[in-house]
């Protein structure tokens, strides 16, 4: 994503603050403070977390530990580094100096954050330890470099849709930028959700985006094919982004806590009627050429267009996930299982995005047909096999591929096998 950031010496910002917060500094208020230069290690720290109470989420003050941190006042350590309305110097090196929290310590020696910013630098250190961890488990912990750079507060010139209320991982400069956010609800540094999709965003930047090196001078000269393939990655960016943000928060809503207005076209809800449902190839390739037609900038006139290819995906994915809990397999197995294939994927996508003559375009149906292979390391039951095939089917090509039992029990989509002609 390109943007340019200024570098201002406004002073520290502290946004509207909606109800939860509020409570929280008024309580806090009259305590002592401490010396947070000297407070490192493990640290306890009261933030507002989403919990899980039956079917719905909600976000609770809840005391956490934030791990290895070498110096409270600046909330920096293994996991996290911030940067107060940083800037960028030869384009890829972030630069500014690190906001100072404020924090009082209670009689149990926990940290309760004294201002909005203070708040969302603990918040943000704590999910990314875990996202940090998350990506461990399945087997992606050398992706990211520790610390990640954060900046808080970052200035954006040039899109008014990226100025305010809004978060993006940049891969130039390898960071998560955070700007002012001026609404009245939960601001988007303490969304779970959100922090979860950005962080996606910076596994697909270096596994799939830096690998392929994008060319946009292909895009610029209008040719068809380079923007299809730009859109369909744009949109599976987005897609998997936000299945990330639902696998770490078990909240398939999270955005609208944030950006209500923005929820309800990427809630993660499959009804019936949506299975087998997504931009097909011929879907997007269309949507493409009118964007051409366009004017200047094809791929901004796709800006939106990208979230309907990414969020079937998305769903699929998330059911896929559902389907996989049983008496043996708990939901956070599930979710490491589904994870771990989907960077399987990201590094089919490399090899198939490398292998592509300029007039090939990648398949819409790639992410479906990845999970039914025997490359996804998953192995599917028959119900999960004809929910899947449901997807696949949809190429015309293939609408008559079934799901086939393999000798070990599980289920493959294989194509209708052509009797011989005599
Ligand atoms: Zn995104």
């Amino acid at each position: 994503m390109n943007f340019k950031i200024t570098n201002t010496n406004a002073a520290q910002k502290i946004g509207h603050l909606n109800k939860l917060v509020l409570v929280l500094f008024f309580a806090a208020a009259c305590s002592p403070k401490s010396k947070l230069n000297d407070v490192n290690g493990d640290v306890q720290v009261k933030i507002p977390v989403s919990s899980q109470s039956g079917d719905s989420s909600k976000y609770q003050l809840s005391v956490v530990t934030l791990k290895s941190l070498s110096n409270l006042k600046e909330v920096t350590g293994q996991f996290a580094q911030f940067f107060f309305a940083p800037g960028l110097e030869n384009q890829t090196q972030l630069v500014g100096d690190s906001p100072q929290a404020r924090f009082v310590r209670t009689k149990d020696n926990t940290y309760i954050p004294a201002d909005s910013l203070s708040q969302q630098m603990a918040t943000l250190y704590y999910h990314i330890q875990n996202l940090s961890e998350f990506s461990k488990t399945i087997g992606a912990g050398d992706i990211n470099k520790q610390p990640m750079k954060i900046g808080l507060e970052t200035k954006v010139g040039g899109s008014q849709t990226l100025e305010k209320n809004n978060a993006f991982y940049d891969g130039q400069s390898d960071a998560m930028l955070f700007v002012p956010f001026s609404s009245s609800e939960l601001p988007i540094a303490v969304n779970s959700g959100i922090i979860a999709h950005e962080y996606f965003h910076s596994l697909f930047y270096k596994i799939v985006l830096k690998s392929i090196n994008v060319a946009k001078s292909d895009v610029s000269t209008q040719k068809i094919q380079p923007l299809y393939n730009e859109t369909y990655l744009r949109g599976i960016n987005e897609g998997l982004a936000d299945f990330w943000g639902w696998a770490y928060t078990n909240d398939e809503d999270f955005i609208h806590w944030s950006l209500s207005a923005y929820s309800g076209n990427r809630k993660l809800v499959l009804e019936n009627s949506m299975i087998g449902q997504f931009e097909n190839s011929e879907n997007i390739f269309s949507k493409v050429q009118v964007a051409l037609l366009s004017g200047s900038s094809p791929s901004e006139y796709l800006s939106e267009y990208i979230y309907k290819i990414g969020t079937p995906n998305a769903r699929y994915l998330k059911q896929l996930t559902m389907m996989m809990v049983s008496g043996d397999v708990t939901s956070a197995q599930a979710k490491v299982q589904v994870a771990g294939s989907v960077l399987l994927f990201l590094n089919s996508l490399v090899d198939k995005t490398k292998a592509l003559a300029t007039t090939e375009i990648l398949p819409a149906e790639s992410l479906f047909d990845f999970m039914s292979s025997e490359n996804s390391k998953i192995k599917l039951n028959k119900s999960q096999c004809e929910f899947t095939l449901s997807y696949i089917q949809k190429n015309e090509l293939r609408a008559t591929d079934s799901c086939v039992k393999q000798t070990d029990g599980t289920f493959q989509i294989k194509p209708e096998i052509k009797e011989p002609i005599q």
